[in-house]
């Protein structure tokens, strides 16, 4: 389970990014976080992830206090709009970065490396170009990648806000069923209405560093 308890991050004397921030992810629950440019959804995930210190308030996933450990050690994947798959890797070479990082032998990781790309629909194309694949694909790498080292929190920014709307619509599908097979605990940030609603369990609204409103998605779409 993600735990953030009042969490706060300022920028400089003025911007307040963060602003008391409290929630909770229960382990293989989605949640997706919603809400204008600017209201602190990137900084959210980037206090969980280790890219950015609060100023005040505590991260706790698994029960354990993340403060001080380092992006690398926290046991959390990351999945960006910009997939940044390595172009002079092939597929394979990128969905096994993550494993051989965390000291998986040659064996290992071909077997999970495998294993990955047929859960995410990408069976035959570990050989493949990066630059060769499709924007969708890409996102599937980005995937595989981020799952490799079965990470106990998975976290998505915008995870396909480059793709079209048709393709978008049939892989939130796609997302939802295979977290709920994996048991996957989830972190999602998006603009996109639609996307969060189908994507999630339960939905977070940020407003100004504050969350504004949480619920299951119809709970929430409900509201005025
Ligand atoms: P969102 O992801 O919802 O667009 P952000 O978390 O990126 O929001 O930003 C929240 C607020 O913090 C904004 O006012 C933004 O300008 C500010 N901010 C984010 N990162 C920095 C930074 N590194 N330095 C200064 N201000 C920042
Ligand atoms: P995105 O829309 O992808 O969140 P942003 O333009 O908000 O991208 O932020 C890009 C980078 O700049 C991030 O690292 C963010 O923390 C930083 N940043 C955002 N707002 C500010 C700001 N007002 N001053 C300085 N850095 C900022």
């Amino acid at each position: 389970m993600l735990q953030l308890e009042d969490v706060t991050v300022r920028f400089g004397g003025h911007t307040t990014a963060l602003e008391g921030v409290s929630l909770r992810v229960a382990d293989g629950e989605i949640v997706c976080v919603l809400g204008p440019s600017g209201s602190g959804k990137s900084t959210l995930l980037r206090v969980v992830a280790g890219l950015q210190d609060a100023d005040a308030g505590r991260v706790l996933l698994a029960g354990r206090d993340l403060a001080g450990v380092p992006a690398h050690k926290r046991g959390v994947g990351l999945m960006f709009q910009d997939h940044q798959l390595f172009p002079q890797r092939d597929v394979a070479g990128n969905v096994a970065f993550g494993l051989r990082m965390h000291g998986s032998g040659r064996a290992e990781t071909e077997g999970r490396v495998a294993e990955l790309l047929r859960l995410v629909g990408l069976p035959d194309a570990g050989h493949r170009a990066v630059a060769a694949l499709s924007g969708g694909e890409q996102q599937r790498v980005a995937l595989a990648r981020a799952l490799a080292p079965r990470p106990r929190l998975l976290m998505l920014d915008e995870p396909l806000g480059q793709l079209d709307r048709g393709l978008r619509e049939r892989l939130v599908v796609e997302l939802r069923a295979l977290f709920h097979r994996l048991g996957t605990t989830a972190l999602a940030v998006t603009h996109d209405h639609g996307e969060a609603f189908a994507l999630a369990d339960r939905v977070v609204i940020m407003r100004e560093g504050r969350i504004a409103q949480a619920g299951g998605p119809l709970e929430v779409w409900q509201r005025p």
